[in-house]
């Protein structure tokens, strides 16, 4: 056959745009060259829905092998009970989870997603928002923080079915502890949704979420350096509480509900070669190597949001726990999208984002969201991260001079091909 040139000579070009520029927008990260052999794989020719020594099609004796060691590895690194690794990606195990738990019409709980929450938390344009009734908490205006009294009121009014915790662009940790206590008081389900910090939660830098929520999902290509997909889990396995019974009059086990969400329920066959990927990278993370990598991730965000502080940029909630951190940039006279459009131009990869209370719309915005998870991958310190932000603040500040803006950009890949992507 022969090469496909129109399609790998874009995909060069796409490995010299990532290799050129400094990457910050907040979800993204570079995978390890096993996970993207794991993900290249012949694995991709296996049809085996259902799970290991429970599946619909013959010849799965080897992918049952790999499927059992990234369930096994998952547990192990986040300390779970049990897992189910199919999920194609984060919106797809929060869809599997609500389809489990949730009749259509039901009310759910989340974060705003104005205030930094998820699409698949209660947004009017994804499933979660259409089929369910979705209810919202924020952060305070003042602070930036989530104040949990008021999550506890609009609980009690509303009484949802689910709460839904976790974030897409909160740089604080959660109390889960107290959102289990708002929980049991109305008989909701706590879901967890750790897609971005799930690295950070795994090697225990922040709270536990699967010590107080029945379920946690999250995706595995974010602060988790995997391939993109995604992942649920519990600590204890419970019967569920809704009174579905099996075929034997016996309650089902949450388990049960959870891995028919994913398979029938939203998906067909589960991708073996990313559940090889997803295996290979919770193998990683459980390294020494990894407990470096996500220590310094959490380091240089600290580092980069003092330093944009520093600078008289309006940081959301004064700094970050996490990897990530909001800016407000109004008090600069920008916009996010003035912000990401600019930054682009020299190499320097964030995206524009809402900030809570914002008075733009969602394709202006008055924030941008940056994160420290990719950058850190290629091996860059806490001294890089105030080199950094030196050239955030100049191109923002001479946003209109795009002579300026070349001269950085210049500096910006000389300075970016000392560092490999990945090992
Ligand atoms: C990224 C993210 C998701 C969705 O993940 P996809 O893999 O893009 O579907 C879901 N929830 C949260 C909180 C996220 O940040």
């Amino acid at each position: 056959m022969h090469r496909d040139t129109t399609v790998f000579d874009l995909i060069i070009q796409e490995k010299e745009r990532q290799m050129n520029g400094i990457e910050l927008i907040a979800s993204e990260n570079f995978a390890s060259n096993q996970v993207m052999e794991a993900a290249g794989s012949v694995l991709t020719n296996k049809y085996a829905e259902g799970l290991p020594g429970k599946r619909y099609y013959g010849g799965c004796e080897v992918v049952d092998e790999i499927e059992t060691i990234a369930i096994n590895r998952a547990k192990e690194l986040f300390g779970a009970g049990w897992a189910n690794v199919q999920p194609h990606s984060g919106a797809q195990a929060n869809a599997a989870v609500m389809l489990a738990v949730l009749k259509p019409g039901d009310k759910i709980l989340g974060f705003d997603l104005s205030h930094g929450g998820h699409l698949t938390h209660g947004s009017a344009v994804n499933f979660s928002g259409k089929l369910y009734e979705p209810h919202f908490y924020g952060v305070e205006e003042d602070t930036g923080v989530i104040n949990y009294d008021k999550v506890e009121q609009t609980a009690l009014a509303e009484k949802p079915k689910l709460i839904i915790c976790g974030a897409s662009a909160y740089s604080r940790d959660w109390d889960y502890e107290r959102l289990r206590a708002i929980a049991d008081q109305i008989d909701a389900l706590l879901l967890a949704d750790i897609s971005h910090p799930s690295g950070l939660i795994a090697r225990g830098l922040l709270n536990d979420p699967l010590e107080y929520c029945h379920i946690v999902t999250t995706t595995t290509h974010k602060t988790l350096r995997g391939p993109r997909g995604g992942l649920i889990m519990m600590r204890d396995d419970f019967e569920n509480p809704f009174g579905y019974k099996n075929p034997k009059g016996e309650l089902r086990k949450m388990s049960a509900l959870l891995d028919s969400g994913v398979f029938p329920g939203t998906q067909g066959g589960p991708l073996e070669h990313i559940i090889a990927a997803k295996a290979v990278a919770f193998g990683e993370a459980l390294t020494d190597d990894y407990m470096d990598y996500i220590v310094q991730v959490k380091k240089n965000a600290a580092v980069m949001a003092k330093s944009f502080v520093d600078k008289g940029y309006k940081v959301i909630s004064d700094g970050t726990d996490n990897h990530l951190m909001l800016i407000d940039l109004r008090s600069k006279g920008l916009t996010g999208k003035i912000a990401e459009n600019t930054l682009i131009k020299a190499d320097i990869t964030i995206n524009k984002n809402m900030v809570p209370f914002d008075d733009k719309s969602p394709f202006v915005t008055s924030g941008m969201r940056l994160g420290t998870a990719a950058i850190t991958t290629r091996g860059l310190v806490e001294e890089d991260m105030e080199k950094i932000v030196d050239l955030i603040d100049n191109v923002l500040s001479y946003h209109y001079d795009d002579g300026k803006i070349e001269v950085i950009k210049q500096e910006v890949n000389e300075w970016m091909r000392n560092f490999p992507l990945n090992k």
